[in-house]
């Protein structure tokens, strides 16, 4: 059977997305079909946009399509105390909490010798560079509680705890094994505030 190929290469990008398989793929290609010109223009534009737009803030490392996040930017926020997560993602969920006044700063991974990704691949350098800054009382380790991200808070807190600051790691109302961005606010707010220090 001949291939309609315009539309097989649109199913081949949505399927290459985290999470659609071939029959969402087929689904969502069908749905831009039905969509109107002008729907496709807005469409495509907010794909070009944010990925030419977004990059990474200049003190915490989070998305941001300005020179500092809006959080780095909040001079209401306590920027003596960091917290470590390790995505976009995770801020996200901290966020809801509507508690945590401190900053962030996000490592883009975790250190996992078996998928090859070292310190050197993270945001560690620009974390210590951070610490030269005599502000910073306090970090806080919420990376998530699976073997990699254990290993990575226990990793930054033997480099970190010798340049003077405190060195905290989230409390365990956090199931293990999960991911952050899924734990519910009340559960984040017990693990923030219930934190060990390292
Ligand atoms: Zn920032």
């Amino acid at each position: 059977m001949k291939k309609v190929v315009p539309l097989q290469n649109l199913i081949t990008q949505f399927e290459r997305l985290p999470g659609i398989g071939h029959k969402s793929a087929q689904r969502l290609a069908f749905h831009v079909l039905s969509m109107s010109d002008a729907e496709v223009e807005q469409f495509t534009s907010a794909v070009t946009e944010a990925h030419s737009k977004i990059h990474r803030c200049e003190k915490c490392c989070d998305l941001t399509d300005d020179i500092l996040c809006p959080i780095c930017d909040d001079p209401a926020r306590d920027s003596s105390m960091i917290c470590v997560v390790e995505n976009s993602r995770d801020v996200m969920a901290f966020e809801r909490t509507h508690e945590y006044n401190g900053v962030y700063h996000v490592l883009h991974g975790v250190i996992s010798p078996l998928n090859g990704i070292g310190p050197e691949d993270l945001t560690v350098k620009e974390l210590i560079a951070r610490l030269s800054d005599t502000a910073v009382k306090e970090v806080i380790m919420a990376t998530d509680p699976t073997a990699e991200g254990e290993a990575t808070a226990v990793f930054l807190a033997r480099l970190l705890k010798p340049l003077g600051v405190e060195v905290s790691r989230l409390a365990y109302g956090v199931p293990v094994g999960a991911d952050l961005e899924y734990a519910d606010e009340f559960t984040l707010l017990k693990a923030i505030e219930g934190r060990k220090k390292l």
